[in-house]
């Protein structure tokens, strides 16, 4: 399946390419339950990843021991996708941020973020 995603203001918009979603991702870490975000549960690859448009409205947030790059829009805020500093493309995608994808309809799979890490 090909998938369209873009941030609220749409500054930043991505296209990938993945087995249809049908299950969602959510963490409970700190900053997962502040955005209470619904992430893909699998990781898109880069060769499936495509930064349309935005990557000079792209933001970086670095927390704790700063191996996740949350990015977000420095324009709405919204944080479309993440990787890991040691895996860069390799991204978890905001679903809310997926066109014709409904998260909080989706299988979701909790994840102990707030213990794990
Ligand atoms: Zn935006």
């Amino acid at each position: 399946m090909r998938y369209k995603g873009y941030c609220h203001c749409r500054a930043i918009q991505f296209e990938f390419r993945s087995d249809e979603i049908t299950e969602g991702l959510q963490c409970n870490c700190s900053i997962c339950i502040r955005k209470n975000i619904i992430m893909s549960k699998d990781y898109i690859l880069p060769s499936q990843f495509e930064l349309i448009s935005g990557r000079e409205n792209l933001s970086i947030y670095h927390w704790g021991d700063k191996d996740v790059n949350h990015y977000f829009c420095k324009t709405c805020g919204i944080a479309p996708f993440h990787d890991a500093t040691y895996e860069p493309g390799k991204y978890r995608i905001n679903l809310g941020c997926v066109e014709h994808i409904e998260p909080r309809k989706l299988d979701i799979m909790e994840f102990d973020g707030k213990n794990a890490l």
